[in-house]
């Protein structure tokens, strides 16, 4: 695989050199309320720029119906891009097309651009590999002939999509410092990993993340079970979760992960108390009701699951406290609100206090971390994809990561 390295080597001064980052930041109407993706992206650009090569950035945000839509326009990124970055980035208002090659045929070497959102575009995310593969041909065309594309979006390298794995069949391409950094980490998860080696998950896309379970229950010491998903294993174990988050339709898959975590010897930890409301929390508000604790075995019929409780907190962090390896993924509760953030808050310390190799993955989790105001220093790692590092550690491959090995 070649790397960013490989084509500095080479010199890009004059060339157009397409980079793919992840700049899908969380917004709040138009102002961006966690910029952890726009400054990961920043080290490749900076090098790409100060080497002399005309950079054009590729990137998405949210998820627009494949046409135009101001809520998810880059337009703002590219200003916090440049801010960052200490030098101007000029924003197209196009993706593919006459004006957007107009716009990169006037960039001078050093110049940074950054394209409209790609997924403006629905041949982008198209199943239909001639339709993806059109749009990539447009794309390498604003590259020109000696252009280059450097991939550096870790955030979707486990999508086929046009601008991130069709892109890299038309043009010399080239891992980017962010993807390497990133697939190095997650191999030290994955091969001779210190032990013990202890998985914190939780989040709400409890069907998405069972899939990784399966394959840490033969990889692990210890998994913990919060957020979201604690509910499904709470109510497979028969316990009443009230209105708590519920996965009906993987009870089965889950009594199955009991089983098997019992046969391996893997330790499973559940909740065993959990702060509740009514309602699920209307984030716009001043506060919200005085969450009420109860035990995880007796959740009441009107009430639903929103955060690990106080002794679990202790639970959890004494499960990590003598731990070589951390994966966290997924928030313990609906962390946006203060009366719900008090889980991940203490799984977030508990990950700063230990002395082991701490990988941190998931948008929210990482926005978390911030948001709590913890040190972004006091993890070993924080990765920038969610989905993507999952994959990974499913021991899937990773499509945009595999294309650039030919
Ligand atoms: P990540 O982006 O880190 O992978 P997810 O996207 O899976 O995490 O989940 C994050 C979301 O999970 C947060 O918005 C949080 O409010 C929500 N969440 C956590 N615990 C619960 C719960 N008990 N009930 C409902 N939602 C929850
Ligand atoms: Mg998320």
């Amino acid at each position: 695989m070649k790397t960013l390295a490989d084509l500095l080597a080479e010199g890009v001064a004059g060339r157009r050199v397409l980079v793919r980052a992840d700049l899908n930041v969380p917004l709040d109407g138009s102002v961006i309320t966690d910029d952890g993706r726009v400054r990961a992206s920043l080290p490749t650009i900076k090098q790409l720029s100060e080497a002399g090569a005309r950079v054009v950035v590729m990137a998405h945000l949210g998820r627009p119906k494949g046409k135009p839509d101001p809520k998810f326009s880059l337009g703002v990124v590219a200003v916090r891009l440049g801010d960052l970055l200490g030098r101007e980035v000029l924003g197209i208002t196009e993706i593919t097309g006459q004006a957007a090659q107009a716009a990169v045929d006037g960039l001078a070497d050093g110049d940074v651009a950054l394209l409209e959102n790609v997924r403006f575009d629905p041949r982008e995310t198209s199943k239909d590999e001639a339709e993806r593969t059109g749009f990539a041909q447009e794309l390498a065309a604003l590259a020109g002939p000696d252009g280059a594309f450097v991939s550096d979006g870790f955030g979707v390298v486990h999508r086929k999509q046009a601008s991130v794995y069709d892109l890299a069949k038309l043009l010399p391409h080239y891992a980017g410092g962010l993807v390497l950094a990133e697939v190095e980490v997650l191999r030290k998860l994955t091969a001779d990993t210190a032990r013990p080696y202890v998985v914190v998950l939780g989040g709400s896309k409890v069907s998405d993340k069972l899939g990784v379970i399966e394959n840490l229950l033969a990889k692990v010491d210890r998994l913990l079970i919060g957020g979201g998903m604690a509910y499904t294993f709470l109510k497979a174990q028969g316990h009443e979760v009230g209105k708590s988050l519920l996965q009906e339709d993987q009870l089965d898959t889950v009594r199955g992960f009991l089983a098997e975590a019992d046969k391996r010897g893997v330790e499973l930890v559940l909740p065993v108390d959990v702060r509740t409301a009514e309602q699920f929390p209307d984030f716009g508000a001043e506060s919200q009701p005085d969450p009420v604790v109860v035990p995880a075995g007796g959740i009441p019929a009107e009430r639903m699951g929103l955060d690990i409780g106080p002794d679990t907190e202790r639970l959890f962090a004494d499960k990590l406290a003598d731990a070589k390896t951390v994966f966290w993924n997924g928030p313990m509760g609906v962390f946006e609100v203060a009366e719900f953030a008090g889980g991940t808050r203490a799984v977030a310390q508990a990950l700063v206090d230990s002395s082991a190799f701490t990988v941190v993955g998931g948008g929210d989790s990482a926005a978390a971390v911030r948001q709590l105001g913890l040190p972004e220093d006091g993890f070993s790692h924080i990765s920038t994809g969610g989905g993507a590092s999952l994959e990974f550690l499913e021991g899937k491959e990773l499509p945009g990561v595999t294309v650039l090995e030919d």
